[in-house]
């Protein structure tokens, strides 16, 4: 049986391995490193495939996210007039992919808002929930009664914020709030 040959991994990729993790692969960008988790038990083979994979698969994201940032910011606006008529328009909305422990975030100062790129595979009503989320930051900084309120206008919060508790605890990352 001939084996295709070993293509050594490329060095800007970190491996990490999890006995935790049974069988998902996944990778992001951190800076100007990726990671990919994998589970242990992956043979030197196996691990060789998954980072091609993973790796073309971040490409396409990232070609797929360079021309949709003004997308990005419309649909934020869209999102602002329909259910959040109180706050500033945004100055910046965009995709960044150096965030990987948070969904999205805010910078009320400057009225800029970031989302992660991991955002770009789930379902378009979930990336809508951390926008609505992110807007409300503009005149709430803090997670009160008043934020909640807000974000809550949006009719899918419950089920957004239920979404991705289940994609944090799937992933081995210790994903925090945003
Ligand atoms: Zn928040």
């Amino acid at each position: 049986m001939a084996d295709s040959p070993l293509r050594p991994i490329p060095p800007h990729v970190d491996i990490r391995r999890s006995k935790r993790r049974k069988r998902t692969v996944s990778a992001y960008r951190d800076g100007d490193r990726v990671v990919v988790l994998m589970p242990d038990r992956l043979s030197a083979a196996e691990e060789a495939r998954w980072v091609e994979t993973m790796l073309a698969r971040l490409e396409k994201q990232r070609s797929r996210s360079r021309v949709s940032d003004e997308k990005l910011l419309a649909r934020a606006h869209e999102l602002a007039c329909r259910h959040l008529p109180e706050v500033p328009e945004p100055a910046s909305v965009r995709w960044v992919s150096n965030q990987n422990r948070r969904w999205g975030s805010c910078t009320p100062a400057d009225r800029s808002i970031r989302l992660s790129t991991r955002l770009q595979s789930m379902p378009a009503w979930v990336v809508d929930y951390v926008l609505v989320h992110e807007l409300s930051h503009l005149i709430e900084p803090a997670h009160n009664a008043a934020f909640w309120a807000l974000v809550h206008r949006y009719p899918k919060a419950e089920r957004a914020e239920g979404y991705l508790e289940g994609v944090s605890a799937a992933s081995s990352l210790d994903l925090e709030d945003f």
